[in-house]
């Protein structure tokens, strides 16, 4: 796949507010948030989107979930929030490179528009 600006940041070529990091996955905060809270958890691996992920990547898919769930209990997320997965055009996918939105701290709503 072509390089992407999440690969960029991975690499710290460009800036980023890096909130996560391990060997597998980074979370930063979104630089256009559309919540009080809202950040990204990328795998380090660059699958560039949900419909690309592979049987192989089970572990790492999993992986990403729990690095949501923790890093919103570091920003004090408790009273909730959501994990969204834009995937292609439809699903309004800007980056192709896998992520996790995680977006807290107000009432969000349903159906998402
Ligand atoms: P999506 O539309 O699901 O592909 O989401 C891409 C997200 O990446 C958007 O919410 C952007 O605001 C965010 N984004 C794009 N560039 C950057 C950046 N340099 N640092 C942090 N977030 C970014």
């Amino acid at each position: 796949m072509s390089d992407t600006i999440f690969s960029k940041i991975i690499r710290r070529e460009i800036p980023a507010d890096i909130i996560y990091e391990d060997d597998l996955a980074l979370a930063f905060k979104d630089i256009n948030a559309q919540a009080p809270v809202h950040f990204l958890v990328i795998p380090k691996k660059p699958i560039p989107q949900i419909s690309a992920a592979e049987p192989e990547d089970q572990a790492l898919l999993g992986h990403l979930l729990l690095t949501a769930k923790q890093v919103a209990e570091q920003v004090g997320l408790s009273n909730g929030y959501r994990v969204v997965i834009n995937n292609g055009a439809d699903g309004g996918q800007t980056v192709y490179h896998l992520h996790l939105h995680v977006l807290g701290e107000r009432q969000l709503q349903w159906p998402p528009g």
